[in-house]
């Protein structure tokens, strides 16, 4: 069982008061929040353009093992700086939402 010590030691305010910071910096981090990793942390990236519009904005595609894990925008993109619209920014959704059509829809000629 832990000590009433050991339980305000990792407390994040009583490291914050001991070592006299201004609790935006490592003294405010728990435990679980330093063990914590990006989910892009590990995984492969590939450069590409945003297929919504005719801007063209640069897009950081981020994948582990042949699965999507995030799209980001792309900060040496000359167009978008990093910096992606509301669409843009749903890319990741647009490919792996649930209800995505994965079948192409065919209406026969006079059908
Ligand atoms: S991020 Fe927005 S503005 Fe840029 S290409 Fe995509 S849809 Fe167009």
């Amino acid at each position: 069982m832990a000590t009433l010590t050991g339980l305000l030691s990792a407390w994040p305010l009583i490291r914050q008061i001991r070592e006299r910071a201004d609790g935006t910096g490592l003294e405010a981090m728990s435990e679980k929040t330093r063990a914590m990793r990006a989910r892009i942390d590990d995984a492969q990236v590939a450069r590409s353009v945003c297929p919504y519009c005719g801007v063209g904005c640069g897009q950081l595609i981020y994948h582990k093992a042949g699965k999507l894990v995030s799209i980001e925008g792309d900060p040496e993109s000359p167009i978008s700086q990093g910096n992606l619209c509301p669409k843009g920014a749903a890319s990741y959704q647009l490919l792996t939402h649930d209800r995505r059509e994965l079948k192409m829809k065919y209406r026969a000629p006079r059908a």
